[in-house]
């Protein structure tokens, strides 16, 4: 399916060391004098040597259009483009993504292997927390309704940690397409994840692209079953193992391992583990690029938060364009040529089957796999690297401009390189400063403004709590004597896997006294309770104060609760009902 000519690559070359290949030496002199009183310009002897730079240039060039010719070419349809796709939903057309080779790619696979190797490994990693918790380092015990994250345990009341979380992933992904556009779903969505890992399975099954084409247009024989059932059966198990993963983090990993092994486990993991399989197999495996373009959000969501200074990948169509596949022929009869020699290797290695020569389009995850491929074209073919980049809408418009003299011409790439075919400094290029510009500024700022506040938040946060419930029916109780009575919940929480004593102690309520339900314990000010490790302890208090001490039909006083060890108190205000009357 792809033309695979006589190929004699020549050894890669440096980066813009390659000249430009001009097809005409009279480029390089300027039309007419810049304005009627300008000296000629240049001058006769300028004249010469810019014609001789030309000569060599071409010389040059002429070697490079050989090469270009010589270039493996694909036959590579964007068949996901918008351009090609139907209105609305369409039959799949199948994607056969080539390996793409180079730094991106190379990026990709470490983080890959990082995120892969957390997501599965992150259950088995053992976090001491003593006798009274859970061992496992992240837990989110729904059981107990807590959530461990090593050192740190959530308590339901503590939600406002997982919240903060939430807004902090919401600024940060915010920051980071505003500065790098779409990073996060071109190297670490799970989906893109997932359907890089199941693509290896593919290539190590069925062959590169081209075996791939050919086995999928070949009929059935034993030898396409064999391939397709060992693809799809190591699918299965990595979507097996994924749900499986994801299950070990509600419960200890090795316990629910072996329950899974045995069959002990509860029906609701066994469940789990088959949708998370199914979910896994289909979006990775079958459903692949459709997963993006048709059901995520984000790619919707995306287009408000890019501005003209967010880095995107770019097909640099003001260096590329004439392209051309015969840059030799198209030189000798005089024609402008860029620097794409349309060979479609961009084509071919997106695995969202896009031309990112057709400009920005909604598909493109920027992954990044075409600019690896156009690059060692690039380096075959003797020219500067970055005719496919990462670049900001902003340079593309000043470089487009320079190309097109202002827009007033169609694109002709020689505006953009000097005398020597290197591309001109005129030509904007991304420096790194631009990430400081105040959009980016104010989303850090929100960003670490949240994460300090939770950093603070937890570091002084209280481990003992009370609250207090007051009986409401009745509201209070007149004793014989004429004390009056009011019933309590008091609920003490112990936060830390230890046990400890609280000493709970009535303040501001004159010659009052409590004693407590189930306790066998003198009527008196304070009492002292043992909580267990983790745990929330519920008491019935009652109140009882005598009538010649009341002040009101209510007064306000306060439980105060103290841990007798280490001196860390909580408190709660709560009112003391009585009738409007005095009673005698
Ligand atoms: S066009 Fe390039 S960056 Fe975009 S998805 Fe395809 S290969 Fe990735
Ligand atoms: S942009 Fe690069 S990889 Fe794509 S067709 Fe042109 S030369 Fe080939």
């Amino acid at each position: 399916m792809f033309r695979k000519a006589a190929c004699v690559f020549p050894e890669k070359r440096r980066v813009n060391s390659a000249p430009h290949a001009p097809d005409q030496q009279d480029w390089l002199l300027p039309a007419e004098p810049r304005s009627a009183g300008d000296a000629p310009w240049p001058s006769p002897a300028g004249v010469h040597i810019m014609r001789l730079a030309g000569v060599a240039v071409n010389a040059v060039g002429d070697m490079a259009m050989r090469e270009a010719s010589e270039v493996e070419t694909f036959d590579a349809t964007a068949v996901n483009s918008a351009r090609v796709r139907q209105p609305l939903y369409a039959a799949r057309k199948k994607i056969f993504p080539k390996r793409a080779e180079g730094r991106f790619r190379r990026f990709k696979w470490i983080v890959m292997l990082i995120t892969l190797g957390v997501y599965y490994l992150t259950p088995w990693i053992r976090w001491n927390r003593g006798a009274f918790a859970p061992d496992q380092g992240v837990l989110v015990d729904l059981a107990n309704r807590r959530f461990y994250f090593f050192p740190i345990e959530i308590w339901p009341q503590e939600f406002y940690f997982v919240a903060g979380l939430l807004i902090m992933a919401g600024f940060g992904l915010f920051l980071l397409t505003s500065t790098v556009g779409r990073a996060w779903c071109g190297y670490t969505c799970p989906q893109t994840v997932w359907v890089d890992l199941f693509l290896v399975v593919e290539r190590a099954i069925e062959g590169e692209r081209n075996a791939r084409i050919k086995l999928d247009a070949a009929p059935w024989s034993a030898n396409k079953l064999f391939r397709r059932i060992a693809k799809h059966a190591i699918w299965l198990l990595i979507a097996v193992l994924t749900g499986g993963a994801w299950i070990f983090y509600f419960a200890d990993a090795p316990t629910l391992a072996r329950e899974l092994a045995t069959g002990q486990a509860a029906p609701v993991a066994y469940m789990t583990i088959a949708i998370l399989t199914g979910t896994t197999y289909v979006f990775g495996g079958l459903m692949r690029e459709q997963v993006c373009t048709y059901m995520c959000p984000w790619p919707r969501i995306q287009a408000a938060m890019l501005d003209e200074n967010s880095l995107t990948v770019t097909y640099n169509d003001w260096r590329g364009e004439p392209r051309s596949r015969h840059a030799k022929k198209a030189a000798a009869a005089g024609q402008v040529i860029g620097d794409c020699v349309d060979c479609n290797a961009c084509v071919a290695v997106c695995p969202m089957g896009i031309d990112i020569r057709d400009g920005q389009q909604l598909e493109c995850i920027t992954c990044a796999l075409c600019i690896d491929a156009c690059d060692n074209v690039m380096d075959k073919i003797g020219k500067e690297r970055g005719l496919i980049s990462y670049a900001t809408l902003a340079e593309y418009e000043s470089n487009r401009l320079l190309a097109t003299a202002g827009g007033a011409s169609a694109i002709d790439p020689r505006r953009v390189r000097d005398a020597s075919g290197r591309l001109s400094d005129k030509v904007a290029t991304f420096h790194l400063k631009k990430l400081l510009r105040p959009r980016n500024l104010i989303y850090f700022a929100a960003w670490s403004a949240v994460g300090l506040g939770l950093i603070y938040a937890l570091l002084t946060r209280e481990r003992l709590q009370v609250n207090v419930l007051a009986d409401r029916n009745p509201q209070y109780v007149v004793l014989s004597d004429g004390a009056i009575r009011n019933g309590f919940t008091v609920k003490l929480l112990n936060m830390i896997p230890e046990p400890r004593t609280f000493t709970v102690t009535l303040e501001n309520l004159p010659g009052a006294d409590m004693n407590v339900v189930g306790m066998d314990h003198p009527a008196g000010r304070s009492f002292s309770v043992e909580v267990e490790p983790d745990k929330l302890k519920t008491l019935k208090v009652f109140v009882r104060q005598p009538h010649d001490s009341i002040a009101g039909p209510k007064q306000s006083f306060r439980f105060v609760v103290q841990d007798t060890a280490s001196h860390e108190s909580a408190q709660y205000d709560a009112t003391f009902e009585s009738p409007m009357e005095p009673v005698r």
